[in-house]
């Protein structure tokens, strides 16, 4: 019976008899006597295997590699002082063996598990494998803290978490990029996004949130696009406009980092992590001011473009950087005319929405901004989208009867992820992404579908 995880052992209890369970990461072999590193949740010990004080057990370790589950007994002993791994928390310490049982068999490794070199295909063929890596299980840490981060800060300003459907009327949000669900009576699709059930329940508890995947049938590949995604998504009542919702928004970050960096500082300083600078307020400029500004200093005149391209959005991530001191930025006022129903309208200035994308190192994470909370001007709003409101009455009754001023926004965890810790293709900040070619049917390694032919 386990009586200490490893990330438990430490000075303090050498001397004590312990029993550890874990994986086999590393073995080394000095002659007949063996090191082990193990691996569980908590942490890495080293572990000594001597013959003499194993007896018969010491014919399990010969036969034990890497991932092999092992249950090992023995004594805390402290390390010489030139063994000493300050990396580690039981760094001090190792256990020499007396009893070693084998709980669970691994196969030799298809590849080794700290070569930084494995490209991204092998890598996600052997995911199961290549996720328990020390720089992959620090990833998902992380990204397991960012989503903590979030859930954290904004129930502590009272937001109610639900969850929304997956499985939506393929009216919607209209047109591309959706996923068909074939089955149901009526026309079905995968959720672009939780947006229109956000609003419905900003009716019912004012301030909301929902952690969840999202389903987008890219019509590329690239470094920033998958097929299913996790959205941050919040929304919330009783705005001014869309500004309360960029505030919340850099209070929010600003809680996240400060989180990741109490809880896995260890699992940041693998990935080279280098805090964001996150000035008190986030600067921000219209997308019409952005586009003068590129054009004044470059000479690319998109002056009259409905969006930033990548390059432009990498552009304005250094000038902000540069200029304005902020890894952060927003961008606000894209046209009206390019942007969802729901974007509330720029009342002084009325081909311009009080929308907003958040730009991180160059690169968008979140759009958001205020919405249209009048029946009315909702309405009118989707007849100027050719959209037919009779399709939408299920979400006007939330309008219909009283919805205050509100606004919300919608972040990628993975491309949160990626960029703050520098991963230039969001692929690796997935734990199990899908594009195209990439289902996990298909991705079984090659052995196991000859085994199955
Ligand atoms: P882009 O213009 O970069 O394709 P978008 O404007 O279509 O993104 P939104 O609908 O605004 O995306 O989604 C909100 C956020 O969700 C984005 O800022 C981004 O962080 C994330 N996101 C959107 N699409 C994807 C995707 N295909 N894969 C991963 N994350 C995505
Ligand atoms: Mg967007």
């Amino acid at each position: 019976m386990r009586t200490h995880t490893c990330g438990e052992l430490n000075k303090n209890i050498v001397g004590q008899e312990v029993t550890i369970v874990g994986w086999v990461q590393t073995r080394r072999d000095l002659g007949k006597i063996v090191f082990l590193d193990i691996r569980d949740r908590a942490g890495l010990v080293q572990v000594v295997c001597v013959p003499v004080d194993l007896g018969a057990d010491y014919e399990f370790v010969k036969e034990v590699h890497g991932e092999f589950v092992v249950e090992i007994s023995g004594v805390v002993n402290q390390r010489g002082p030139k063994n000493v791994n300050s990396n580690l928390a039981s760094g001090e310490v190792e256990v020499l063996a007396k009893g070693f049982k084998i709980l669970a068999k691994a196969e030799p490794l298809p590849l080794d598990l700290t070569d930084e070199k494995i490209g991204l295909d092998v890598h996600l063929d052997y995911l199961p494998l290549t996720l328990r890596a020390e720089k992959y299980r620090a990833l998902f840490k992380i990204q397991a803290g960012i989503v903590r981060g979030f859930r954290d800060y904004l129930l502590g300003q009272d937001f109610t978490e639900f969850q929304a459907p997956k499985i939506v009327a393929a009216a919607a949000e209209g047109g591309a990029g959706v996923f068909e669900v074939k089955y149901l009576k009526n026309k079905a699709t995968l959720a672009q996004s939780p947006q229109l059930y956000k609003q419905i329940m900003v009716g019912v508890f004012e301030r909301v949130f929902c952690i969840g995947n999202v389903f987008r049938a890219e019509e590329h590949a690239t470094t920033r696009h998958l097929n299913e995604y996790t959205s941050l998504d919040l929304e919330f009542g009783m705005i001014q406009d869309h500004h309360d919702v960029m505030n919340l928004e850099t209070e929010l970050l600003r809680y996240i980092l400060n989180y990741l960096e109490q809880t896995v500082a260890r699992e940041l300083k693998l990935w080279n992590y280098l805090r964001p600078e996150l000035p008190d307020r986030i600067p921000f400029l219209k997308l019409r001011e952005v586009q003068a500004l590129i054009k004044k200093e470059t000479g690319v005149d998109h002056t009259n473009e409905p969006d930033l391209d990548p390059g432009e959005e990498k552009w304005i991530g250094e000038y902000a950087k540069r200029e304005l001191h902020s890894d952060f930025i927003f961008v606000t006022h894209y046209p009206t005319a390019k942007r969802p129903m729901y974007t509330y309208v720029d009342k002084e200035d009325p081909e311009f929405t009080k929308s907003f994308d958040l730009l991180f190192r160059g690169m968008e994470i979140t759009s958001g901004g205020q919405r249209f909370n009048d029946y009315q001007e909702l309405v009118a709003s989707m007849k100027n989208k050719s959209l037919n409101p009779d399709d939408f009455q299920f979400y006007l009754e939330a309008f219909k009867y009283g919805l205050p001023p509100e606004g919300g926004l919608g972040l990628g965890l993975e491309r949160l992820t990626a960029k703050l810790l520098d991963i230039d293709n969001i692929k690796y900040a997935t734990l199990f992404p899908r594009d195209l070619n990439r289902i996990d049917l298909q991705i079984s390694p090659p052995e196991y579908k000859q085994k199955k032919d």
